[in-house]
C-alpha cells in the first residue's frame, strides 16, 4: 500500500483529502495519506511552496516528490532534492489561465476601464473606436501548457498571435519564433504581450531596458508567469515614458507584494495577488493519483520536471 505524505500546506487538506481519495480509488489505489508520516516510510510526496519540508535527505524510499503548482522555481533547485520532481500540468490551470489571459488582453483592447471608472454623468460618444482584434497583435512569450493554450484562444478570436518559446514549436493557428532573434521579432509588432515562461537564470529579467525598448510605443505588459521575468525598474521607466500604456501584474519577486511597493500606487499599474491561476484540487487530484499509478507500475512520470533546464 503506498504512503502518500500531504506536505503541501495544512490548510489545503481539507480541499484535497476527499477528491485525492476519490481519485486514488477510482484506479483501484488503496493508499495511506497523512500529514505526518515517518520519512523512511513515505512512497510520494504531495508538494507546494512554502511546505515547511525543505530537507528531502531522510526521504529515502520516495519515489516522487509531486508539486501542486505549475511553476518549480522554489524547489527545484532545492540540493536536498534527489528523488523525481513532478509539477502540475492539468484542465483546471489551463483553463484558468486561458480565461484570466482572454480576460485582461480584452479589458485593454476594448478599452473597457474608460466606461467602469468614470459612471459620473458625462455621455463619452466620443471615445476612440477600437481597432478589431484581428488589427491587435499579441505576443505570447512562453508557448507551453498554458502559454500555447491562451494564445490559440487569442487566435480563435482574431488577434494575429505571436509566440515565443526555447525551442521550435508549431501550430496551425498562431505565428511561432523561438531563440534570441524571435525574440525581437516578437517583441517588435507586439501591442499585448504576455508572459508565461518558468522563471529560470535564462528568463530572469526578460523583459528589461533593452527589450521593453523593442516594443511599439504604448504597448500593454501582462504577466500571470512570475515577477522576476521583469526588470521592475526598466518597467516603471517604461511606464513613466509611455513606452508602456499599462502592465497588469499577476506575480510579483516578493510575495505578497510589500505595501509601499512602487506598483501599487501606479496609475498605469493593475496588481493582483498571484490569482491568474489556481491549482483546483478535484482536476489536480487526478493527475497525482494518474502519478501514483504509474510510480506503483513503474511507468515513467507524467509532466516529470527535467532538472537541467530547471523547469
Ligand atoms: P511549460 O509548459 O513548462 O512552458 C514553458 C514555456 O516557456 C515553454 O514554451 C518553454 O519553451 C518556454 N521557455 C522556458 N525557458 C525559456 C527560455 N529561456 N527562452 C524562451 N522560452 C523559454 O510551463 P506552463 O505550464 O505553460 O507554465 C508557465 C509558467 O506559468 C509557470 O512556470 C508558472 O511560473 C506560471 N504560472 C502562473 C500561475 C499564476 O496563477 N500566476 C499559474 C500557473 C502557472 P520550450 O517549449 O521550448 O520548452
Amino acid at each position: 500500500m503506498p504512503r502518500i505524505l500531504f506536505a503541501a500546506g495544512d490548510s489545503r487538506w481539507p480541499t484535497y483529502e476527499a477528491p485525492l481519495k476519490a481519485a486514488l480509488a477510482e484506479k483501484g489505489i488503496e493508499a495511506e495519506i497523512a500529514l505526518e508520516m515517518a520519512p523512511e516510510t513515505v512512497d510520494y510526496i504531495i508538494y507546494a511552496p512554502g511546505s515547511p519540508l525543505q530537507d528531502f535527505t531522510p526521504y529515502t524510499n520516495c519515489k516522487a516528490v509531486m508539486n501542486i503548482w505549475a511553476g518549480v522555481e522554489a524547489i527545484v533547485g532545492n540540493p536536498t532534492l534527489t528523488q523525481p520532481l513532478t509539477r502540475m500540468v492539468d484542465h483546471g490551470l489551463k483553463q484558468g489561465m486561458l480565461e484570466w489571459v482572454v480576460g485582461q488582453v480584452m479589458r485593454h483592447h476594448l478599452g473597457l476601464d474608460i466606461h467602469i471608472t468614470t459612471q459620473d454623468g458625462v455621455w463619452r460618444h466620443d471615445t476612440t473606436v477600437p481597432p478589431l482584434a484581428e488589427d491587435r497583435p499579441v505576443t505570447m512569450l512562453g508557448l507551453g501548457e498554458l502559454g500555447m493554450a491562451a494564445g490559440e484562444a487569442l487566435a480563435k478570436i482574431g488577434f494575429p498571435v505571436t509566440g515565443w518559446s526555447r525551442s521550435p514549436k508549431e501550430s496551425d493557428l498562431i505565428t511561432t519564433l523561438h531563440g534570441a532573434e524571435g525574440l525581437t521579432q516578437a517583441l517588435s509588432t507586439a501591442q499585448i504581450v504576455v508572459l508565461l515562461v518558468p522563471f529560470t537564470p535564462q528568463t530572469e529579467n526578460l523583459l528589461n531596458a533593452e527589450t521593453l525598448a523593442l516594443l511599439p510605443e504604448g504597448a500593454v505588459i501582462l504577466n500571470p508567469g512570475r515577477g522576476p521575468l521583469i526588470d521592475d525598474s526598466a518597467l516603471l521607466a517604461a511606464l513613466d515614458s509611455g513606452q508602456v500604456s499599462h502592465a497588469t501584474l499577476d506575480v510579483f519577486r516578493t510575495e505578497p507584494l510589500p505595501e509601499d511597493h512602487a506598483y501599487w500606487a501606479h496609475p498605469k499599474v493593475t496588481v493582483s495577488p498571484h490569482i491568474a491561476s489556481e491549482t483546483r484540487a478535484s482536476t489536480a487530484a487526478q493527475v497525482l493519483a494518474e502519478n501514483i499509478r504509474r510510480g506503483e507500475a513503474g511507468e515513467p512520470f507524467r509532466f516529470q520536471v527535467d532538472r537541467s533546464r530547471g523547469y
